[in-house]
């Protein structure tokens, strides 16, 4: 249900500016290759972006009509049994322990920094990737090549990506781009979050490196001067695990597989990823021999996906 409105429902009848083409420059902006994607490259399925905020809201939407979401709680720790899991939470605000839970199945999708997996792997933290990317909204008073292209320009050492994500904003002629810089980047330490704010000053340079692209009129730089508030984000990875079958207890989303920005997948492999698991919790109660089939399979899949997705920088 929350994977159909997600997909296919209410979300993206809202949003018709399903993407059908990318595109690649060098930094000096000569065209390199395109691609159709999506309903134009023959798939079945649209490709499509969205304000990340908006995914969420449509999520949550979906969630609260199960009216079986319990917020503000935080995960600290799991027994496991045979036949059934204790999960330990605490009050996210007063750190004060809560009422533990008993349940038949575990899905863990607490991120990259999954604190079940480390429960269930002990495999410590992320490794650092040696890239930080920077991102940031900007309005222009134009339409970049059909509206509905992602553009990619760069080499081996950092790239930018761009693409709209407004369609009624399409509909008027003009562009909400939704861009990243991606860099080489000494580890930056401290501790990492979503909302760092990063100065367009310090960027400029690496900016003006791909001046010879211009989109919807504007030159990757002053895209950036047009943005209010550029973020930066040291990126992560994990390696891909062989199995994510843990008898009781299964991982999704980035905390069984994290995904590098570089393929905007991370958003459509975690509902991918819950469909199959759906399906494993319909088998877990019809006969646990055979449950974990589609599990396996999607184990496969993102291995896949996810060696792809970290070869697209090198
Ligand atoms: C810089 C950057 C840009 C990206 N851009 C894109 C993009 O453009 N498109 C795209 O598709 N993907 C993108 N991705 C990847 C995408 O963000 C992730 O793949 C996706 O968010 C994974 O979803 P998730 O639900 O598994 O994990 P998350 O979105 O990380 O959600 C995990 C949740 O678990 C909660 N949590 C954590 N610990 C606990 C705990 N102990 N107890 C309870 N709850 C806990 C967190 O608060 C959070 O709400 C990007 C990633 C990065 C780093």
């Amino acid at each position: 249900m929350i994977y159909e409105a997600v997909a296919m429902g209410a979300f993206a009848a809202k949003r018709r500016n399903f993407h059908q083409c990318s595109g690649v420059f060098t930094p000096e902006g000569f065209f390199i290759a395109s691609e159709t994607v999506g309903l134009k490259a023959g798939s079945a399925h649209p490709q499509l972006s969205a304000h990340r905020a908006k995914f969420h809201s449509t999520l949550v939407a979906e969630c609260c009509r199960l009216d079986k979401v319990i917020l503000n709680s935080r995960f600290v720790q799991l027994e496991r049994h045979e036949d059934h899991v204790v999960l330990h939470f605490e009050n996210s605000t007063t750190k004060k322990s809560m009422a533990p839970v008993t349940c038949h199945f575990v899905v863990g999708a607490d991120g990259l920094k999954s604190r079940l997996r480390g429960a269930l792997l002990g495999d410590g933290d992320p490794r650092y990737t040696g890239r930080m990317i920077y991102r940031g909204l900007c309005e222009v008073d134009d339409i970049h090549a059909d509206g509905c292209t992602v553009s990619l320009c760069g080499d081996a050492t950092g790239n930018f990506i761009c693409y709209p994500i407004s369609e009624r904003l399409r509909q008027e002629k003009r562009f909400l781009c939704n861009w990243g810089l991606c860099v080489l980047r000494e580890h930056p330490g401290g501790e990492e979050n979503w909302t760092s704010e990063a100065g367009l000053e310090a960027r400029r340079s690496e900016l003006q490196n791909f001046g010879g692209n211009s989109f919807a009129g504007l030159t990757p730089l002053q895209m950036a001067e047009r943005t209010e508030k550029i973020i930066g984000w040291s990126l992560f990875d994990r390696d891909p695990l062989k199995s994510f079958d843990f008898g009781n207890v299964t991982l999704l989303g980035d905390a069984a597989h994290p995904l590098l920005p570089y393929g905007s997948q991370g958003a459509t492999q975690a509902p991918w990823s819950k469909w199959s698991k759906c399906h494993v919790n319909h088998a877990v109660k019809q006969a646990t021999a055979h449950c974990f089939g589609p599990l396996a399979l999607r184990c496969r899949q993102c291995r896949l996906s996810l060696l792809g997705n970290k070869e697209q920088v090198h």
